[in-house]
């Protein structure tokens, strides 16, 4: 392993690899990624890619319709630059081999989703995301990009206030080492494996953001993540929930109680379409109402054939548990899902720590604002990753000084804090909160933050990754006393123009 690179990128899904691939030929590129290269979110993406290539459809339009669910605290520039920028970038991965499905070979096949007021999702059948991860990987090959599998990155290493590499777990020598370069990425994806349940793979433990917050850089807008209303009840693989993609409701899918009874109408004019917030909590009232652990999700009167070449993937893996979802509904609930805040990062992917780059869903480049559009993320790390790319032509070579220490390795092997958390957060950080159950998180939050000395963690890293994503959770939710978007808090249950602002944290270094 080098000691020193031009571009050092954590993380090997589609926001990593875009930049990765964007910057190899001007410098020497290396990705570190903790488990295989293919165990990112970016693989389990379902859904699409959301861009305007309709003939109806327009940059307004989406701009409009991402403003609509954001509810107030999108940033409008970046908004506009992702919208703008990302159908040349999409159709720059279908020119490179992604397999996007098309109708008659020739003009993309556009989904529907919710939220959205066009059909504009490209999408490769219902597994958009390892089709594009495929060949993501191909191009970083071909670009001749370095990915080492297996490293876990442990922290940041600052020096005058700016992030001169990382410390990591090196997988050949079992030591913790570092790595020093003149810009650093942080391309590590969500943070769903906070809460018991989500449709993130294990990978998905906020590292990025713990990193950079214990390194003092800005984090924004934590309180805002995102349930997805719709993952199979009770069957997990691998620790992740199944997801059955909104797509299904976009191609006809209904929503009904326990009992067969249709609800989405009594919750928006939108009906099964409504928004990703609307609907999970619409699902979670029906279910208190009905003392019911799941609601169900019913596409069976779509012709069999539709069903199974629409959506093969969702088609197959409910048939292995028992569930033809052409003849009967699927038992869904409501599940972590998305995180729409981040490491605070301007419309180039600079974060406020000089040197040190966010992409991603690790950012919070603020195109979201209070709620994410459906298939807005894959194309916001697409977007911005590619501008990344083109801002570090402008950051000059570093200089290390020469009286750099490496700081100590924790004295104290942190406890293993990861179901009581996760527990935690689903209990009191869900779908619907209160300020009294964010309190009592709080205080049990405090409580097992005391237990980490400071220093470099290498056993139970993610527990107290976990353990500083979910106080950031807590505490961002605790200072916006509204309700707006995700973030649903039973005292405040109206918007409060005082919160039309970010919520932005620091730690005190
Ligand atoms: C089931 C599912 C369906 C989805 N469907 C859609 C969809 O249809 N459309 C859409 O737009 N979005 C969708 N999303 C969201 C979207 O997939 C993600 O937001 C996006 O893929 C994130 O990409 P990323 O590159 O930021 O991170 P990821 O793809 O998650 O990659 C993170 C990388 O960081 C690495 N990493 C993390 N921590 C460390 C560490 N400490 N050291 C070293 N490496 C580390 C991981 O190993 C991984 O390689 C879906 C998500 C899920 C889970």
């Amino acid at each position: 392993m080098p000691k020193r690179v031009d571009f050092l990128v954590v993380g090997s899904g589609i926001a990593g690899l875009t930049f990765a691939t964007k910057v190899a030929h001007l410098g020497e590129t290396l990705i570190l990624t903790k488990k295989r290269k293919a165990d990112t979110n970016t693989n389990y993406a379902q859904g699409g890619i959301a861009a305007v290539f309709g003939k109806d459809d327009s940059f307004k339009n989406h701009i409009k319709d991402t403003l609509m669910v954001g509810e107030g605290l999108c940033h409008c520039k970046a908004v506009e630059i992702m919208v703008k920028q990302g159908p040349r970038l999409v159709k720059e991965l279908h020119d490179m081999g992604c397999r996007f499905s098309t109708s008659n070979g020739k003009t993309f096949d556009l989904g529907k989703e919710g939220g959205h007021s066009q059909r504009r999702i490209v999408h490769a059948k219902d597994f958009t995301g390892w089709e594009i991860e495929r060949i993501l990987l191909e191009e970083a090959k071909k670009e001749g990009v370095t990915i080492s599998e297996n490293e876990i990155v442990l922290d940041l290493i600052i020096q005058h206030e700016k992030c001169i590499g990382i410390y990591y777990f090196e997988a050949d020598t079992q030591k913790i080492n570092t790595l020093f370069a003149n810009v650093t990425v942080l391309a590590t994806g969500g943070a769903g494996q906070v809460y018991l349940h989500t449709t993130n793979p294990s990978i998905a433990t906020g590292d990025g953001i713990a990193m950079a917050y214990r390194a003092g850089a800005k984090i924004a807008n934590m309180e805002f993540v995102q349930f997805h209303p719709t993952a199979v009840y009770n069957i997990k693989i691998e620790g992740r929930s199944f997801l059955i993609s909104e797509a299904v409701r976009g191609e006809g899918g209904v929503l009904k109680t326990k009992d067969g009874v249709p609800f989405m109408h009594k919750y928006s004019h939108s009906g099964n379409l409504a928004p990703r917030d609307v609907v999970a909590r619409a699902c979670v009232s029906e279910m208190l109402k009905t003392e019911a652990k799941y609601v169900l999700l019913d596409i069976s009167h779509r012709r069999a054939a539709f069903i199974k070449k629409r959506f093969p993937t969702i088609y197959e893996t409910c048939l292995r548990w028992g569930i033809d979802v052409t003849r009967e509904p699927i038992p869904v609930v409501p599940t972590a899902h998305y995180l729409c805040g981040g490491i605070l990062v301007n419309t180039w992917g600079e974060s406020s720590i000089p040197r040190l780059f966010a992409l991603g869903e690790c950012a919070c480049t603020g195109v979201h604002g209070a709620n994410r559009l459906a298939s807005n993320s894959l194309l916001e790390a697409l977007v911005f990753a590619t501008r990344a790319s083109q801002k570090i032509k402008s950051v000059k070579s570093m200089k290390i000084h020469k009286h750099f220490k490496m700081k100590k390795a924790a004295a104290r092997i942190g406890p293993n804090f990861k179901l009581a958390i996760k527990e935690l957060m689903h209990q009191y950080c869900g779908v619907i909160k209160t300020e009294y159950g964010l309190e009592e998180a709080k205080h049990s939050i405090d409580r097992y933050s005391q237990q980490f000395d400071d220093g470099i963690h290498l056993i139970n890293a993610e527990s107290r990754n976990i353990t500083d994503v979910a106080k950031l959770i807590i505490e961002s939710a605790l200072l916006r006393k509204e309700s707006r978007g995700l973030h649903y808090i039973q005292e405040y249950p109206h918007k409060n123009k005082k919160f039309l602002k970010d919520t932005i944290v620091k730690k005190e270094q």
